[in-house]
């Protein structure tokens, strides 16, 4: 897999979208104003962020999040992605992305920006239920998104999809179903977001009207671990897992409701983990005491869990007094050894 690159994010909050999709609060997520909106405002705020230095990354592309890029005026994409472009042909980035709904991605929308270095346009998929999609006032359906991946690979472009858990009418079952059919279109990375309810969002409205109920944290990430899986199965990297922490988002009352977590993607690595050492565990004939893990480094925290809730949880459920989980050369990452068992993989094979 090639590492993702360096995105310098230029956040356009709800720019170009044609309403409010229930869970939305792009400024809330983001803490971003419209005023990016302006080329040489985002210019300016693009050379802030170089002038820190860039460390060695494979490359580095400018991005436009928050909105729906391509639903903005057409003099105001192109005003946008000129100024992008300037800093592709001064070599200072290689590229550049944006994040767009399926609907948006069109015959003369495409040819509109065809001119420009785009490598990478991310679709908010959000779901492939059309029901789901419809109580979420996406305002599309998933025969927009089986069109937007038509048109764009057709065209070249890098695809990624965003897709979230935990929707209005939405369940495990159809999340998963929407996984496969994403799967069927092969994205060339996915991002996925537990549903939570945001401050001024339409959702917040249903909430304090008893008409939404967001899923558990707990719940959130086994449904989520196990999209996780799927896509890793099908070799479609996951490049995140939860809502990006900010300080808007963790400022008291944002987040109103919901499996909002700031280490949303460590507890899913962490209960993949958990799981396949009871999975070990379970086949000891007898248990030891102490007992020690064995796991690659890179992986002791996702061994011992976010603040070592798996090590207490181990400990509890298979009362064993001492436990321990240590760094060992031997084992391949996302692989574990309970004692002296086989080494396990974390995940089953591809
Ligand atoms: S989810 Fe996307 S399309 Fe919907 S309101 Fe938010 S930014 Fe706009």
């Amino acid at each position: 897999m090639k590492s993702a690159p360096l995105v310098v994010p230029v956040f356009l909050p709800q720019a170009g979208c044609p309403h409010q999709c229930v869970f939305c609060n792009q400024f809330a997520i983001t803490g971003a104003g419209s005023g990016l909106l302006r080329p040489e405002a985002a210019r300016h705020s693009i050379e802030t962020f170089l002038a820190r230095g860039i460390r060695s990354r494979t490359s580095v592309q400018i991005a436009f999040f928050g909105g729906n890029f391509l639903g903005l005026r057409f003099e105001r994409i192109r005003g946008l992605l000129n100024m992008a472009t300037d800093f592709v042909c001064q070599n200072r980035v290689d590229g550049i992305r944006f994040s767009t709904r399926p609907d948006t991605v069109r015959v003369d929308t495409l040819d509109a920006i065809r001119e420009f270095p785009v490598q990478t346009v991310e679709l908010g998929v959000q779901s492939m239920n059309d029901a789901v999609l419809a109580h979420s006032r996406r305002g599309h359906t998933s025969d927009h998104t089986r069109s937007a991946f038509g048109l764009l690979r057709s065209r070249g472009y890098e695809i990624g999809a965003q897709i979230m858990a935990g929707l209005p009418a939405d369940s495990s079952g159809k999340t998963l179903q929407s996984a496969r059919e994403l799967i069927a279109l092969r994205p060339d990375f996915v991002r996925i977001y537990p549903t939570v309810v945001l401050k001024n969002s339409p959702l917040a409205e249903w909430y304090a009207a008893g008409k939404y109920q967001p899923v558990s944290l707990e719940g959130c990430v086994t449904l989520v671990k196990k999209l996780y899986i799927l896509f890793r199965q099908n070799r479609i990297p996951v490049i995140r897992m939860g809502l990006q922490a900010t300080e808007d988002l963790d400022e008291e009352g944002t987040v109103i409701a919901g499996p909002y977590h700031p280490s949303f993607g460590h507890l899913v690595f962490s209960e993949a983990f958990l799981d396949a050492a009871e999975k070990c565990l379970s086949a000891l004939g007898s248990m030891p005491d102490p007992l020690v893990i064995r796991v690659h480094s890179r992986d002791i925290p996702k061994m011992r869990g976010y603040r070592n809730r798996n090590i207490q949880m181990l400990q509890d459920r298979y009362k064993i007094s001492a436990l321990q989980v240590s760094a060992s050369d031997q084992v391949e990452p996302d692989h574990l050894q309970v004692h002296l068992s086989k080494l396990l993989p974390v995940y089953p094979p591809f």
